[in-house]
């Protein structure tokens, strides 16, 4: 039974040492009632307490991975309604279905295309995380076959067996059982059978029921089973129905502590139509989806899934940042241009690109500036002269070049000045105040 804020309150330290992030024991434990933060926050409960408060300290909507090793998938565990009450922690991840009634070159090209359709963007790999094979073929041993040839050419991606028939899915599991796939799925008929699977090898087991009370009352029987990793289908599949199950399962389980639908979200939202399929499934990661299953990964459209999954998964509360050091763009030598820029990901990434793009290797001195941008950071007070100063000082760069000449950012040109004050013996260039315009300015120098 859930357990009140007073109650939690109780098992706590109640030394308000703020740890956790909240000003006080009792904040912490009024958040804890109502799942929207872990037990684990507090790094000073008790072990007596953690297991009085068992249930109560359990987060809301489950949370697990999908598939092994490093590129496995984390899944629910959110607190909030909305980013802005605090964050979401867990991205949705996005899977490719895959029939495997497929000839075996194009299984394999498949497979191929998400093994390798990792990008890079602002300092995140980001990538389609997995791939559901669906069982199209009504052929037990051609499934299995498939299954093992995809789980071969993508060694590292999480598989989702996209299979009702419970014989099918007994023969494929047991090829790939250590790759820890997700069964898809459990429906009223197949929860006895589907359930003894996911049971025997410890995997997670999708639910699917049309509607939500039918998808509660099967969740329920299936946690009786003994299988607690589930994910929930309820059948939602337009835009309309998405929203509207996916947004009702979020609010019951948050604002009313209904337990059964607080695990992770799937929704396939297949079409034909490639733009109508990318709207749809930006619909299911903008509101809950922790998987969603899509027909095809054309690059415009992983582009348009993955900015949008990466907006709404970054905290808004904390600044996107990079380490404070100095970054080698190119070879560069000791008699390489050496600038200054602030700590801000998206600084550094256009800074850092523009000057690769110059082709002249450069040093870049990177500084903590909170993740703010080069005029925020300047106007509030983190990119001073003596700061500037002070960080190139202690940074080591003049081990690293032979010249005193330290290259700021145009924006902040009013600093050159007092900069050549406080680094005695330097000169100071004010660079462009345009990052696009860094490639003429440092091939300019060198002709
Ligand atoms: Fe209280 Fe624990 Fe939070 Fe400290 S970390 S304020 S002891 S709940």
């Amino acid at each position: 039974m859930a357990l009140s804020g007073v109650a939690i309150f109780k098992l706590l330290p109640k030394t308000n040492c703020k740890k956790c992030g909240f000003p006080t024991c009792l904040a912490f434990a009024m958040k804890l009632a109502q799942g929207q933060v872990e037990l684990s926050a507090c790094p000073d409960v008790s072990e007596e307490s953690k297991k009085v408060l068992g249930e109560a300290s359990a987060p809301a909507i489950r949370s697990f991975a999908l598939g092994s090793g490093d590129k496995a998938v984390k899944m629910g565990g959110e607190t909030v309604l909305f980013r802005h009450d605090k964050k979401f922690f867990n991205p949705s991840a996005v899977a490719l279905n895959i029939k495997d009634n497929l000839s075996d070159d194009e299984l394999g090209k498949k497979a191929l295309e998400v093994a390798e359709s990792e990008i890079d963007k602002i300092g995140q790999k980001l990538r389609i995380d997995a791939i559901s094979i669906e069982y199209a073929s009504n052929d037990i041993a051609h499934y299995e076959t498939a299954v093992k040839l995809i789980s071969g050419k993508a060694p590292d991606t999480a598989l989702i067996l996209n299979c009702k028939d419970p014989s099918a899915a007994g023969a494929a599991v047991k090829a790939i059982a250590e790759r820890k796939p997700l069964l898809y799925c459990a429906t009223d008929d197949s929860a006895d059978a589907m359930a003894v699977i996911a049971r025997e090898h410890k995997i997670p087991l999708a639910v699917c029921a049309d509607g939500l009370e039918a998808l509660s009352a099967l969740t329920e029987k299936i946690k009786e089973l003994g299988v607690e990793d589930l994910v929930i289908d309820s059948g939602a599949k337009t835009a309309k129905e998405i929203i509207e199950r996916n947004t009702q399962i979020r609010r019951s389980v948050l604002k009313k502590n209904f337990k059964p639908l607080g695990y992770p979200i799937i929704n396939f939202v297949l079409r034909d139509e490639p733009i109508l399929e990318t709207a749809i499934a930006s619909l299911a990661i903008a509101k809950y989806a922790s998987i969603v299953v899509i027909s095809s990964i054309e690059k415009w459209k992983n582009l348009a899934l993955f900015t949008l999954r990466q907006n709404i998964y970054t905290d808004p509360q904390v600044p996107m940042q990079v380490e404070q050091k100095v970054y080698k763009i190119g070879e560069p030598t000791a008699e390489a241009p050496l600038l200054t820029t602030t700590n801000f990901s998206l600084t550094y990434f256009i800074v850092s690109g523009e000057i690769e793009n110059s082709k002249v290797p450069s040093w870049l001195a990177v500084m903590d500036c909170e993740g703010l941008s080069v005029l925020t950071a300047w106007a509030a007070g983190k990119f001073t002269a003596s700061k500037i100063a002070q960080f190139i000082k202690e940074s080591g760069v003049e081990g690293q070049v032979k010249h005193k000449e330290l290259i700021i950012p145009g924006q902040v040109a009013i600093l050159s000045g007092a900069l050549e004050e406080k680094l005695e013996g330097w000169k100071i260039t004010v660079g462009p105040r345009e990052a696009n315009a860094i490639p003429s300015f440092l091939k300019g120098r060198t002709a």
